[in-house]
């Protein structure tokens, strides 16, 4: 039996009980219709980040009722089954979501606006593609731990104009291509600004390395880009918009930094953190140590380590 195009905007629904492949066809639907958004789910697991799939949400109206959302696409499963169970929708009228500005920051060409198109949806961008220009500000909703927020991707071409001092981001992701020693190079030129200027204590910075996938042209080792990590008090990830590495990984890993350094920033409000802060030079100093230590004794030292995982402080 074979269905006729519905001439209906919404998705054609099968008689499965699987979740519907999303149909593409007539554009984006945040496009259509702008009543609605796209939620994407997610929850933190043993095994890591597991994405729970994107929802449509109406946009709450002034009686703040919560219109239960349209499911929309179904997690990329590893083995290509389909998900069995659909996406949980809380009917309660959800508490006001709240917003965090997240800067781009790294040398043209690094994967930038690739990269927040690809955190916009589950679906699978092409990176490949040469972006075209995006919006300069773009938005994103995330359901994770049952708590959503909404975090605003903020490309910051150039940081030492652009970005207002008296009224930061709330994380700085800071981003060069593996394929691309200048762009790294620009990385440690930002970092060590937002340090200066005194950014990154109280705020969440990541820095990312793009385009593993190209590995034969690969330029910067991942153990250079943990060393300029650590020396910043930053944390790292490598990863590739183009196969789709590492990039809800990272996405989550923004949110949950944002909320734990909130947390640590509230309890670490009485006893002061004056401690923390220690000059450019000595933090350097003391990572060189720690690489020769790491060289002498073949083992990485907690901290180290705890550079490359998003999900503690
Ligand atoms: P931006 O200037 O930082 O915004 O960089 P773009 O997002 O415009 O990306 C620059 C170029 O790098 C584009 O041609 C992208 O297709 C390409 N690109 C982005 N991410 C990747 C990746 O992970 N791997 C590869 N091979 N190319 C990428
Ligand atoms: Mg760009």
């Amino acid at each position: 039996m074979r269905r006729k195009g519905s001439s209906r905007r919404s998705v054609p629904r099968k008689s499965t009980a699987f979740l519907d492949v999303p149909n593409n066809t007539g554009g984006c639907p945040e496009d259509e219709d702008e009543e609605s958004y796209r939620l994407r789910s997610f929850s933190f697991t043993s095994k890591g980040v597991v994405n729970r799939g994107d929802s449509f949400r109406r946009r709450r109206s002034r009686s703040n009722s919560l219109v239960p959302p349209h499911i929309l696409t179904s997690p990329p499963a590893p083995d290509g089954t389909p998900p069995t169970s659909p996406i949980p929708v809380d009917p309660q009228p959800a508490p006001e979501v709240i917003t965090y500005r997240v800067a781009m920051i790294g040398a043209p060409g690094v994967g930038k606006t690739a990269l927040v198109s690809q955190f916009m949806t589950s679906e699978c961008i092409n990176a490949y593609d040469r972006q075209r220009d995006a919006p300069k500000e773009q938005s994103v909703f995330i359901m994770l731990n049952g708590e959503e927020s909404e975090l605003c991707f903020i490309n910051l071409a150039n940081p030492k104009e652009e970005l207002d001092r008296t009224d930061p981001p709330d994380a700085f992701v800071v981003m060069y291509s593996v394929i691309d020693k200048a762009s790294f190079q620009r990385a440690e030129t930002e970092l060590a600004r937002l340090q200066d200027w005194d950014l990154v204590r109280s705020r969440p910075a990541i820095l990312v390395g793009n385009k593993v996938d190209l590995v034969r042209s690969r330029a910067v080792s991942s153990q250079d880009g943990k060393c300029l990590a650590c020396t910043y008090r930053a944390k790292f990830i490598e990863i590739s918009v183009g196969i789709s590495h590492n990039v809800d990984e990272l996405l989550v890993g923004i949110l949950n930094q944002i909320r734990l350094k909130l947390i640590h920033a509230h309890l670490s409000d009485k006893e002061g953190s004056a401690h923390w802060y220690k000059s450019r030079g000595v933090v350097r100093a003391s990572m060189k140590a720690r690489q020769m230590f790491t060289w002498l004794f073949g083992k990485e030292d907690s901290k180290f380590k705890n550079c490359e995982n998003l999900h503690v402080l």
